[in-house]
């Protein structure tokens, strides 16, 4: 006789309504069904497998997992928040700063992140960038010294195959003028698997091309679990620069303690953390938003009890397309600098030296 299946055992991507709730993820609700007809929904083994079912605030379920919630609109919240369409020359290509693009080769993820702030743009398997398409872009680049760094980023472009990212790298190396490749990506969380050695040496630059940097999705300690850890170490082996973003998200890290464990995790595993994002105004996405001064006081509190290493900066992406900026905690204040107790020393903060 067959040994019996353990019930928590996903071994393939949860995509619907049905779905969740048979693995015992979801109850069955009609706004269940209607938030999973209206967007899309994944949810892979490697994230299934760390919620807790029994936990109804579970912090990888809330971010994962589609809820009621998403059906209400607040007035601010927009479609396209952070202006990627008004900057967007073509297809696949943002250049919203002299210095750098934003190529998406593909709009596809191996998770779909229910606050995503590319929510209404990602999940399309037919929008990934055609052969014509990327001699677009890399034209485009090739005639701009003036970029220096080619973000790509989607959806996730560690869905394509090593051979499909090698090419994007011998295109790159193709104008000198480009000193960076970065890639930003949730697969070596969302699906450790796929980060194999043979992805990890097709992002290895040819002798002149590009540094090659790798920003990681990650945003609550548990998902960094034994083999995201692998993922890591095999990219940062093959001596990529690893750097973090993580989402502020209400009901997931929004704690000083989640956030402390969230970034020493992060340096234990060679990646330094580089921003933690608040969350834009994506529309269905309120009850993930807190206020920017409780963000504000979680940097503060970090601050005095983490390394400043394990430090990323809080942004905001202004809403529009005006950039993304810093916002705080301001330790500097009138005639005065705050310490990390909240205790305030004077200091001539506007004095620029000798006037006689
Ligand atoms: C976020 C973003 C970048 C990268 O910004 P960094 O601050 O360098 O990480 C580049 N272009 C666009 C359009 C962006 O939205
Ligand atoms: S992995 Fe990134 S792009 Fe994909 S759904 Fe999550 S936040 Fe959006």
């Amino acid at each position: 006789m067959l040994p019996a299946e353990p019930p928590v055992c996903h071994r393939r991507t949860l995509r619907t309504a049905a779905e969740l709730v048979e693995a015992g993820l979801a109850r069955p609700s009609p706004e269940l069904d209607r938030v999973a007809a209206a967007s899309v929904v994944a949810v892979p083994p490697a994230l299934a497998a760390l919620i807790d079912p029994a936990d109804p605030a579970d912090p990888i379920a809330r971010q994962f997992v589609p809820s009621a919630a998403e059906l209400r609109t607040a007035p601010e919240e927009r479609g396209d928040p952070i202006g990627d369409d008004a900057f967007s020359p073509f297809k696949g290509l943002v250049h919203r700063y002299p210095d750098r693009v934003l190529l998406k080769p593909v709009l596809v993820c191996p998770v779909y992140c229910r606050f995503c702030f590319r929510r209404e743009a990602v999940g399309d398997a037919g929008a990934a960038l055609s052969p014509a398409d990327l001699d677009r872009a890399f034209a485009y680049v090739a005639a701009r010294p003036a970029i220096r760094e080619i973000v790509v980023t989607g959806g996730d472009p560690f869905m394509l195959s090593p051979a499909r990212l090698a090419d994007l790298l011998a295109r790159a190396s193709a104008a000198d003028h480009v000193d960076v490749l970065r890639f930003h990506t949730r697969v070596p969380v969302a699906d450790p698997g796929r980060v194999t050695p043979g992805l990890a040496a097709a992002l290895k630059a040819p002798p002149g091309g590009p540094a090659v940097w790798v920003s990681v999705h990650v945003n609550h300690p548990r998902e960094l679990g034994a083999d995201a850890a692998a993922a890591l170490a095999r990219l940062a082996d093959a001596g990529l620069p690893l750097v973090s973003q993580s989402v502020l998200l209400k009901g997931v890290n929004d704690d000083a303690a989640t956030l402390e464990a969230l970034f020493r995790a992060l340096i234990r595993h060679r990646v330094r953390p580089y921003y933690l994002h608040h969350p834009d105004l994506v529309r269905g996405t309120a009850h993930f938003r807190p206020s920017i001064a409780e963000g504000q006081a979680l940097m503060r509190a970090l601050r005095g009890r983490l390394s400043g290493i394990a430090q990323p900066t809080y942004v905001l992406d202004i809403p529009g397309g005006a950039g993304k900026v810093p916002v705080g905690p301001d330790w500097l204040g009138q005639g005065g600098v705050t310490d990390p107790g909240g205790a305030v020393h004077p200091y001539p903060v506007a004095f620029s030296g000798p006037t006689c």
